[in-house]
Protein backbone atom coordinates (compact mmCIF):
# COMPACT_ATOMS: atom_id res chain seq x y z
CA UNK A 1 0.00 0.00 0.00
CA UNK A 2 2.67 2.44 0.80
CA UNK A 3 3.81 2.63 -3.18
CA UNK A 4 0.35 3.77 -4.14
CA UNK A 5 -0.56 7.31 -4.44
CA UNK A 6 -2.49 8.92 -1.55
CA UNK A 7 -4.55 11.82 -3.52
CA UNK A 8 -7.57 11.06 -5.25
CA UNK A 9 -10.05 12.95 -6.90
CA UNK A 10 -13.06 10.81 -5.62
CA UNK A 11 -12.53 8.29 -2.56
CA UNK A 12 -15.17 6.02 -1.98
CA UNK A 13 -15.92 3.22 0.57
CA UNK A 14 -17.80 -0.26 -0.18
CA UNK A 15 -17.56 -2.12 -3.50
CA UNK A 16 -21.16 -3.25 -3.46
CA UNK A 17 -23.25 -2.22 -6.74
CA UNK A 18 -23.52 1.48 -5.63
CA UNK A 19 -20.02 1.98 -4.87
CA UNK A 20 -18.70 0.20 -8.21
CA UNK A 21 -21.22 1.60 -10.21
CA UNK A 22 -19.77 5.19 -9.28
CA UNK A 23 -15.82 4.23 -9.33
CA UNK A 24 -16.76 2.38 -12.95
CA UNK A 25 -18.35 5.21 -14.39
CA UNK A 26 -16.37 8.07 -12.41
CA UNK A 27 -13.07 6.06 -13.65
CA UNK A 28 -14.54 6.03 -17.65
CA UNK A 29 -14.94 9.78 -17.10
CA UNK A 30 -11.01 10.22 -16.39
CA UNK A 31 -11.63 10.81 -12.63
CA UNK A 32 -8.82 9.35 -10.20
CA UNK A 33 -10.66 7.03 -8.07
CA UNK A 34 -9.89 5.24 -4.53
CA UNK A 35 -12.29 2.03 -3.73
CA UNK A 36 -12.15 0.76 -0.41
CA UNK A 37 -14.11 -2.69 0.53
CA UNK A 38 -13.31 -4.38 4.06
CA UNK A 39 -14.09 -8.24 2.84
CA UNK A 40 -12.20 -10.20 -0.13
CA UNK A 41 -14.12 -10.35 -3.05
CA UNK A 42 -16.06 -13.35 -3.78
CA UNK A 43 -18.05 -12.97 -0.66
CA UNK A 44 -21.50 -14.06 0.11
CA UNK A 45 -23.82 -11.13 0.84
CA UNK A 46 -27.52 -11.61 2.15
CA UNK A 47 -29.68 -10.68 -0.60
CA UNK A 48 -32.59 -11.89 -2.70
CA UNK A 49 -30.25 -12.09 -5.29
CA UNK A 50 -33.34 -10.94 -7.72
CA UNK A 51 -30.98 -8.89 -10.55
CA UNK A 52 -34.53 -6.88 -11.94
CA UNK A 53 -34.59 -6.48 -15.39
CA UNK A 54 -33.85 -2.50 -15.46
CA UNK A 55 -30.12 -3.52 -14.32
CA UNK A 56 -29.29 -4.56 -17.43
CA UNK A 57 -29.07 -1.90 -19.15
CA UNK A 58 -26.72 -0.85 -16.15
CA UNK A 59 -24.45 -3.77 -16.56
CA UNK A 60 -24.06 -3.04 -20.43
CA UNK A 61 -23.16 0.91 -19.44
CA UNK A 62 -20.39 -0.52 -17.20
CA UNK A 63 -19.46 -2.97 -19.57
CA UNK A 64 -20.23 -6.11 -17.60
CA UNK A 65 -23.26 -7.73 -19.36
CA UNK A 66 -21.34 -10.79 -20.88
CA UNK A 67 -19.43 -11.22 -17.77
CA UNK A 68 -22.76 -11.28 -15.99
CA UNK A 69 -24.00 -13.76 -18.57
CA UNK A 70 -21.14 -16.30 -18.39
CA UNK A 71 -21.15 -16.23 -14.62
CA UNK A 72 -24.40 -18.68 -15.20
CA UNK A 73 -27.04 -15.58 -14.72
CA UNK A 74 -30.48 -17.28 -14.60
CA UNK A 75 -33.44 -15.38 -16.52
CA UNK A 76 -36.50 -14.73 -14.66
CA UNK A 77 -39.66 -14.23 -16.75
CA UNK A 78 -41.79 -13.58 -13.38
CA UNK A 79 -42.46 -12.60 -10.28
CA UNK A 80 -45.06 -14.32 -8.47
CA UNK A 81 -46.58 -13.47 -4.98
CA UNK A 82 -48.00 -16.07 -2.49
CA UNK A 83 -50.45 -15.01 0.23
CA UNK A 84 -50.30 -17.28 3.50
CA UNK A 85 -53.47 -19.15 2.10
CA UNK A 86 -52.06 -19.88 -1.19
CA UNK A 87 -53.72 -16.65 -3.79
CA UNK A 88 -51.46 -16.08 -6.24
CA UNK A 89 -50.93 -12.54 -8.95
CA UNK A 90 -48.04 -12.56 -11.12
CA UNK A 91 -45.89 -9.57 -12.15
CA UNK A 92 -44.09 -10.38 -15.69
CA UNK A 93 -40.57 -9.01 -15.64
CA UNK A 94 -41.04 -7.18 -19.02
CA UNK A 95 -43.63 -5.06 -17.41
CA UNK A 96 -40.41 -3.02 -16.37
CA UNK A 97 -38.44 -3.11 -19.03
CA UNK A 98 -40.09 -4.30 -22.63
CA UNK A 99 -38.67 -7.44 -23.90
CA UNK A 100 -36.18 -8.11 -20.78
CA UNK A 101 -35.88 -10.52 -18.12
CA UNK A 102 -35.09 -10.32 -14.38
CA UNK A 103 -31.83 -12.36 -13.58
CA UNK A 104 -30.40 -14.55 -10.90
CA UNK A 105 -27.19 -14.58 -10.44
CA UNK A 106 -25.30 -14.51 -7.07
CA UNK A 107 -23.86 -11.58 -5.04
CA UNK A 108 -20.31 -12.79 -4.63
CA UNK A 109 -20.56 -13.48 -8.73
CA UNK A 110 -22.00 -10.37 -9.09
CA UNK A 111 -19.89 -8.08 -7.30
CA UNK A 112 -16.67 -9.90 -8.28
CA UNK A 113 -17.25 -8.71 -11.45
CA UNK A 114 -17.88 -5.25 -11.15
CA UNK A 115 -14.99 -4.72 -9.11
CA UNK A 116 -12.86 -6.58 -12.01
CA UNK A 117 -14.06 -4.29 -14.54
CA UNK A 118 -13.60 -1.40 -12.22
CA UNK A 119 -9.69 -2.73 -11.23
CA UNK A 120 -9.76 -3.11 -14.89
CA UNK A 121 -10.31 0.60 -15.61
CA UNK A 122 -7.42 1.65 -13.44
CA UNK A 123 -9.44 2.39 -10.23
CA UNK A 124 -7.18 2.28 -7.10
CA UNK A 125 -8.95 -1.25 -5.68
CA UNK A 126 -7.66 -1.62 -2.04
CA UNK A 127 -9.94 -5.15 -0.59
CA UNK A 128 -9.34 -6.11 2.97
CA UNK A 129 -9.46 -2.31 4.06
CA UNK A 130 -11.90 -1.00 6.83
CA UNK A 131 -12.82 2.94 6.24
CA UNK A 132 -13.04 3.74 9.76
CA UNK A 133 -13.03 7.40 9.42
CA UNK A 134 -12.83 10.64 7.92
CA UNK A 135 -10.04 13.25 7.38
CA UNK A 136 -11.60 16.85 8.16
CA UNK A 137 -10.51 20.03 7.71
CA UNK A 138 -12.13 23.36 7.64
CA UNK A 139 -15.06 21.70 8.43
CA UNK A 140 -14.82 19.86 5.02
CA UNK A 141 -14.49 15.84 4.40
CA UNK A 142 -11.59 15.94 2.17
CA UNK A 143 -10.32 12.36 2.67
CA UNK A 144 -10.56 8.72 4.76
CA UNK A 145 -8.94 6.70 7.14
CA UNK A 146 -8.29 3.36 6.19
CA UNK A 147 -7.40 0.17 8.37
CA UNK A 148 -6.11 -3.03 7.10
CA UNK A 149 -4.49 -6.26 9.18
CA UNK A 150 -1.35 -4.78 8.73
CA UNK A 151 -1.80 -1.23 9.69
CA UNK A 152 -3.58 2.43 9.32
CA UNK A 153 -3.14 4.78 6.30
CA UNK A 154 -4.80 8.04 5.53
CA UNK A 155 -6.12 9.34 1.84
CA UNK A 156 -7.13 12.78 0.12
CA UNK A 157 -9.73 13.28 -2.00
CA UNK A 158 -11.61 16.07 -3.22
CA UNK A 159 -14.85 14.03 -2.36
CA UNK A 160 -15.34 10.80 -0.43
CA UNK A 161 -18.62 8.56 -1.18
CA UNK A 162 -20.27 6.44 1.75
CA UNK A 163 -21.05 3.69 -0.69
CA UNK A 164 -20.67 1.18 2.93
CA UNK A 165 -24.84 -0.07 2.43
CA UNK A 166 -27.42 -0.09 5.47
CA UNK A 167 -24.17 0.75 8.25
CA UNK A 168 -23.79 4.26 6.16
CA UNK A 169 -20.21 3.35 8.43
CA UNK A 170 -18.81 6.97 7.49
CA UNK A 171 -21.88 9.25 7.30
CA UNK A 172 -23.12 7.77 10.65
CA UNK A 173 -20.74 9.69 12.13
CA UNK A 174 -23.16 13.30 11.72
CA UNK A 175 -26.61 11.36 11.74
CA UNK A 176 -26.62 10.07 15.26
CA UNK A 177 -29.27 12.26 16.22
CA UNK A 178 -31.88 12.05 13.21
CA UNK A 179 -31.34 8.27 13.38
CA UNK A 180 -32.06 7.78 17.26
CA UNK A 181 -35.24 9.92 16.65
CA UNK A 182 -35.98 7.71 13.35
CA UNK A 183 -35.80 4.16 14.39
CA UNK A 184 -38.31 4.96 17.40
CA UNK A 185 -41.06 2.47 17.35
CA UNK A 186 -39.46 0.81 14.59
CA UNK A 187 -40.20 -3.22 14.64
CA UNK A 188 -37.75 -5.59 15.27
CA UNK A 189 -36.78 -7.72 12.29
CA UNK A 190 -34.08 -9.89 11.24
CA UNK A 191 -33.40 -11.15 7.96
CA UNK A 192 -31.71 -14.62 6.57
CA UNK A 193 -30.39 -16.01 3.39
CA UNK A 194 -29.07 -19.31 2.08
CA UNK A 195 -28.27 -21.21 -0.93
CA UNK A 196 -30.68 -23.86 -1.39
CA UNK A 197 -30.11 -27.61 -3.65
CA UNK A 198 -33.57 -29.45 -4.83
CA UNK A 199 -36.34 -26.75 -4.14
CA UNK A 200 -39.10 -26.56 -6.35
CA UNK A 201 -39.44 -23.27 -7.64
CA UNK A 202 -41.36 -22.74 -10.63
CA UNK A 203 -38.67 -22.41 -13.84
CA UNK A 204 -37.87 -18.68 -14.79
CA UNK A 205 -39.64 -17.38 -12.23
CA UNK A 206 -39.19 -15.53 -8.75
CA UNK A 207 -41.35 -16.79 -5.35
CA UNK A 208 -42.31 -13.86 -2.63
CA UNK A 209 -43.87 -15.65 0.24
CA UNK A 210 -46.23 -14.02 2.96
CA UNK A 211 -46.52 -15.11 6.40
CA UNK A 212 -47.33 -13.46 9.85
CA UNK A 213 -44.75 -10.90 10.30
CA UNK A 214 -43.07 -10.82 7.37
CA UNK A 215 -42.24 -12.24 3.85
CA UNK A 216 -39.61 -14.31 1.47
CA UNK A 217 -38.53 -14.94 -1.92
CA UNK A 218 -36.93 -18.24 -3.49
CA UNK A 219 -35.40 -17.77 -7.37
CA UNK A 220 -33.13 -19.86 -8.72
CA UNK A 221 -29.40 -18.66 -8.95
CA UNK A 222 -26.42 -19.83 -10.94
CA UNK A 223 -25.49 -23.69 -11.31
CA UNK A 224 -29.11 -24.88 -10.81
CA UNK A 225 -29.21 -23.63 -7.24
CA UNK A 226 -31.90 -21.60 -5.85
CA UNK A 227 -31.44 -18.45 -3.30
CA UNK A 228 -33.89 -18.46 -0.71
CA UNK A 229 -34.15 -14.58 1.76
CA UNK A 230 -36.51 -13.98 4.05
CA UNK A 231 -37.46 -11.22 6.45
CA UNK A 232 -39.17 -12.24 9.90
CA UNK A 233 -40.14 -10.76 13.69
CA UNK A 234 -36.97 -10.84 15.74
CA UNK A 235 -39.36 -12.06 18.50
CA UNK A 236 -40.12 -14.77 16.47
CA UNK A 237 -36.55 -15.37 15.81
CA UNK A 238 -35.64 -14.94 20.08
CA UNK A 239 -39.02 -17.75 20.32
CA UNK A 240 -37.22 -20.34 18.33
CA UNK A 241 -34.14 -20.36 19.61
CA UNK A 242 -31.92 -18.11 16.41
CA UNK A 243 -32.38 -21.12 14.52
CA UNK A 244 -32.49 -20.80 11.08
CA UNK A 245 -33.82 -23.96 10.40
CA UNK A 246 -36.85 -23.39 12.65
CA UNK A 247 -37.48 -20.66 11.15
CA UNK A 248 -38.37 -21.65 8.14
CA UNK A 249 -39.80 -24.73 8.97
CA UNK A 250 -42.16 -22.81 11.76
CA UNK A 251 -42.86 -19.10 9.79
CA UNK A 252 -41.83 -19.15 6.46
CA UNK A 253 -43.27 -22.95 5.79
CA UNK A 254 -46.40 -21.58 7.34
CA UNK A 255 -47.56 -19.82 3.85
CA UNK A 256 -48.96 -23.15 1.97
CA UNK A 257 -46.64 -22.30 -1.70
CA UNK A 258 -43.72 -22.00 0.72
CA UNK A 259 -44.23 -25.47 2.54
CA UNK A 260 -44.23 -27.21 -0.93
CA UNK A 261 -41.46 -25.47 -3.26
CA UNK A 262 -39.03 -26.01 0.40
CA UNK A 263 -40.02 -29.34 1.38
CA UNK A 264 -37.76 -31.39 0.14
CA UNK A 265 -35.16 -28.68 -0.14
CA UNK A 266 -31.11 -29.03 1.35
CA UNK A 267 -28.76 -26.30 2.24
CA UNK A 268 -25.64 -25.61 -0.01
CA UNK A 269 -23.96 -22.68 1.79
CA UNK A 270 -24.12 -21.57 5.75
CA UNK A 271 -27.02 -19.16 6.43
CA UNK A 272 -26.57 -15.79 6.92
CA UNK A 273 -28.76 -13.03 8.88
CA UNK A 274 -28.89 -9.60 9.62
CA UNK A 275 -30.80 -7.40 11.60
CA UNK A 276 -32.86 -4.99 9.91
CA UNK A 277 -33.56 -1.41 11.30
CA UNK A 278 -35.79 0.72 9.61
CA UNK A 279 -36.36 1.76 5.95
CA UNK A 280 -36.58 4.46 3.10
CA UNK A 281 -33.94 7.39 2.56
CA UNK A 282 -31.25 9.02 4.83
CA UNK A 283 -28.87 12.52 4.72
CA UNK A 284 -28.15 12.25 0.98
CA UNK A 285 -25.31 15.08 1.71
CA UNK A 286 -24.52 14.58 5.62
CA UNK A 287 -21.76 17.12 5.60
CA UNK A 288 -19.15 19.06 3.30
CA UNK A 289 -17.23 16.70 0.95
CA UNK A 290 -19.40 13.43 2.22
CA UNK A 291 -22.36 11.72 -0.03
CA UNK A 292 -23.92 8.67 0.11
CA UNK A 293 -25.09 6.38 -2.41
CA UNK A 294 -26.99 3.25 -2.82
CA UNK A 295 -28.75 1.99 0.48
CA UNK A 296 -26.49 4.44 2.60
CA UNK A 297 -28.75 6.61 0.85
CA UNK A 298 -31.89 4.60 1.31
CA UNK A 299 -33.18 1.28 1.79
CA UNK A 300 -35.61 0.18 -0.35
CA UNK A 301 -38.34 -2.53 0.75
CA UNK A 302 -36.82 -5.79 -0.48
CA UNK A 303 -39.87 -6.75 -1.90
CA UNK A 304 -39.53 -4.86 -4.68
CA UNK A 305 -36.80 -6.00 -5.86
CA UNK A 306 -35.13 -3.16 -6.78
CA UNK A 307 -32.74 -2.25 -4.13
CA UNK A 308 -29.52 -3.06 -6.63
CA UNK A 309 -31.29 -0.95 -9.20
CA UNK A 310 -31.22 2.01 -6.62
CA UNK A 311 -27.84 1.22 -5.81
CA UNK A 312 -26.83 1.06 -9.62
CA UNK A 313 -28.65 3.91 -10.42
CA UNK A 314 -27.43 6.22 -7.47
CA UNK A 315 -24.10 5.25 -8.55
CA UNK A 316 -24.94 6.66 -11.83
CA UNK A 317 -26.22 9.89 -10.79
CA UNK A 318 -23.16 10.67 -8.05
CA UNK A 319 -20.83 9.82 -10.85
CA UNK A 320 -22.54 12.09 -13.55
CA UNK A 321 -23.02 14.55 -11.18
CA UNK A 322 -19.06 14.43 -10.01
CA UNK A 323 -18.03 14.12 -13.61
CA UNK A 324 -19.85 17.48 -14.83
CA UNK A 325 -17.89 19.28 -12.50
CA UNK A 326 -14.65 17.83 -11.72
CA UNK A 327 -12.96 20.21 -13.77
CA UNK A 328 -14.08 23.25 -12.23
CA UNK A 329 -11.72 25.46 -10.21
CA UNK A 330 -12.88 26.84 -6.61
CA UNK A 331 -12.91 23.82 -5.08
CA UNK A 332 -14.97 24.45 -2.10
CA UNK A 333 -18.00 26.00 -4.15
CA UNK A 334 -17.49 23.12 -6.46
CA UNK A 335 -18.07 20.87 -3.73
CA UNK A 336 -21.41 22.33 -2.58
CA UNK A 337 -22.61 22.95 -6.08
CA UNK A 338 -22.15 19.01 -6.44
CA UNK A 339 -24.00 18.18 -3.31
CA UNK A 340 -27.14 20.32 -3.83
CA UNK A 341 -27.01 19.05 -7.55
CA UNK A 342 -27.18 15.54 -6.53
CA UNK A 343 -29.66 16.30 -3.81
CA UNK A 344 -32.27 17.53 -6.16
CA UNK A 345 -31.51 14.52 -8.97
CA UNK A 346 -31.75 11.70 -5.99
CA UNK A 347 -34.82 13.37 -4.31
CA UNK A 348 -36.41 13.75 -8.01
CA UNK A 349 -35.10 10.22 -9.26
CA UNK A 350 -36.03 8.06 -6.10
CA UNK A 351 -38.58 9.61 -3.53
CA UNK A 352 -41.84 8.51 -5.51
CA UNK A 353 -40.68 5.14 -5.63
CA UNK A 354 -39.49 5.22 -1.99
CA UNK A 355 -43.26 6.76 -1.05
CA UNK A 356 -44.84 4.10 -2.77
CA UNK A 357 -43.18 1.34 -1.54
CA UNK A 358 -43.36 2.28 2.21
CA UNK A 359 -47.26 2.41 1.30
CA UNK A 360 -47.18 -1.10 0.11
CA UNK A 361 -45.09 -2.48 3.32
CA UNK A 362 -48.10 -1.91 5.24
CA UNK A 363 -49.92 -4.60 3.79
CA UNK A 364 -46.84 -6.62 3.45
CA UNK A 365 -46.16 -7.63 7.21
CA UNK A 366 -50.05 -8.13 7.99
CA UNK A 367 -51.32 -10.98 6.81
CA UNK A 368 -54.88 -10.40 5.99
CA UNK A 369 -53.81 -6.95 4.09
CA UNK A 370 -51.20 -8.77 2.09
CA UNK A 371 -54.69 -11.34 1.20
CA UNK A 372 -56.38 -8.90 0.01
CA UNK A 373 -54.12 -6.74 -1.79
CA UNK A 374 -53.23 -10.51 -3.96
CA UNK A 375 -56.49 -11.05 -4.63
CA UNK A 376 -57.21 -6.87 -5.63
CA UNK A 377 -54.62 -6.84 -7.57
CA UNK A 378 -55.04 -10.78 -8.96
CA UNK A 379 -58.13 -9.29 -10.42
CA UNK A 380 -56.71 -6.12 -12.96
CA UNK A 381 -53.77 -6.87 -14.88
CA UNK A 382 -54.00 -2.66 -15.29
CA UNK A 383 -53.69 -1.84 -12.00
CA UNK A 384 -50.72 -4.38 -11.46
CA UNK A 385 -49.04 -3.29 -13.97
CA UNK A 386 -49.27 0.70 -12.99
CA UNK A 387 -48.37 -0.41 -9.25
CA UNK A 388 -45.47 -2.52 -10.42
CA UNK A 389 -44.46 0.10 -12.28
CA UNK A 390 -44.66 2.87 -9.46
CA UNK A 391 -41.66 0.95 -7.39
CA UNK A 392 -39.42 2.28 -9.98
CA UNK A 393 -38.93 5.16 -12.55
CA UNK A 394 -39.98 3.94 -15.83
CA UNK A 395 -37.28 5.30 -17.83
CA UNK A 396 -37.19 4.84 -22.03
CA UNK A 397 -34.10 6.75 -22.24
CA UNK A 398 -31.79 4.07 -21.96
CA UNK A 399 -31.08 1.22 -23.41
CA UNK A 400 -31.99 -2.28 -22.68
CA UNK A 401 -30.93 -5.64 -23.89
CA UNK A 402 -32.92 -8.83 -23.77
CA UNK A 403 -32.18 -11.44 -21.87
CA UNK A 404 -33.42 -14.86 -23.02
C1 LIG B 1 -33.40 -9.33 2.99
C2 LIG B 1 -32.98 -8.52 1.81
C3 LIG B 1 -33.28 -9.00 0.54
C4 LIG B 1 -32.93 -8.23 -0.58
N1 LIG B 1 -33.21 -8.71 -1.82
C5 LIG B 1 -32.96 -7.96 -2.91
C6 LIG B 1 -33.24 -8.44 -4.22
O1 LIG B 1 -33.67 -9.57 -4.39
N2 LIG B 1 -33.01 -7.61 -5.27
C7 LIG B 1 -32.50 -6.35 -5.11
O2 LIG B 1 -32.33 -5.63 -6.09
N3 LIG B 1 -32.17 -5.90 -3.88
C8 LIG B 1 -32.39 -6.67 -2.79
N4 LIG B 1 -32.03 -6.22 -1.56
C9 LIG B 1 -31.39 -4.92 -1.44
C10 LIG B 1 -29.94 -4.97 -1.91
O3 LIG B 1 -29.27 -6.02 -1.26
C11 LIG B 1 -29.28 -3.64 -1.59
O4 LIG B 1 -30.12 -2.59 -1.98
C12 LIG B 1 -27.92 -3.50 -2.29
O5 LIG B 1 -27.03 -4.49 -1.86
C13 LIG B 1 -27.33 -2.13 -1.97
O6 LIG B 1 -26.06 -2.02 -2.54
P1 LIG B 1 -24.96 -1.07 -1.90
O7 LIG B 1 -23.83 -1.10 -2.82
O8 LIG B 1 -25.57 0.22 -1.51
O9 LIG B 1 -24.58 -1.75 -0.51
P2 LIG B 1 -24.01 -3.20 -0.20
O10 LIG B 1 -24.39 -4.16 -1.25
O11 LIG B 1 -24.44 -3.48 1.20
O12 LIG B 1 -22.44 -3.03 -0.28
C14 LIG B 1 -21.74 -2.33 0.70
C15 LIG B 1 -20.29 -2.80 0.67
O13 LIG B 1 -19.55 -1.97 1.58
C16 LIG B 1 -18.65 -2.78 2.31
N5 LIG B 1 -18.37 -2.07 3.57
C17 LIG B 1 -19.19 -1.89 4.63
N6 LIG B 1 -18.59 -1.14 5.56
C18 LIG B 1 -17.37 -0.83 5.09
C19 LIG B 1 -16.28 -0.04 5.58
N7 LIG B 1 -16.33 0.58 6.78
N8 LIG B 1 -15.16 0.06 4.83
C20 LIG B 1 -15.08 -0.55 3.61
N9 LIG B 1 -16.09 -1.29 3.08
C21 LIG B 1 -17.22 -1.42 3.82
C22 LIG B 1 -19.40 -4.08 2.50
O14 LIG B 1 -18.51 -5.16 2.75
C23 LIG B 1 -20.11 -4.23 1.15
O15 LIG B 1 -19.33 -4.95 0.21
C24 LIG B 1 -32.31 -6.98 -0.41
C25 LIG B 1 -31.98 -6.54 0.86
C26 LIG B 1 -32.31 -7.30 1.96
C27 LIG B 1 -31.95 -6.80 3.33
Amino acid sequence: MSSMAKEFDVAIAGAGPAGTSAAIRLALNGARVLLLEEKKFPRAKLCGEFISPECIGHFQQLGVLDQMLSAGANALRETVFYSARGHQVAVPSEWFTSGANALGLSRSEMDQRLLERARTLGVAVLEGSHAAGLVIKNDCVCGVQVKTFTGANEFRARLTIDATGRTRALARHFDREAQRRSSKGKRGLVAFKAHLENTRVAPGACEIYFYGGGYGGLSEIEHGLSNLCFIVSSSDVRRLGSDPDRVLREVVMRNSRAAKTLEQARLSSPWLSVALEGFGRRLLTPANGLLTVGDAASFIDPFTGSGMLMALESGQVVADTIASQLGSAGAAQTVELIAKEYEREYIRRFDSRLRVSGLLRRAAFVPHLAEAAILIFGASAHLRRKLARATRRANNSQSHASIG
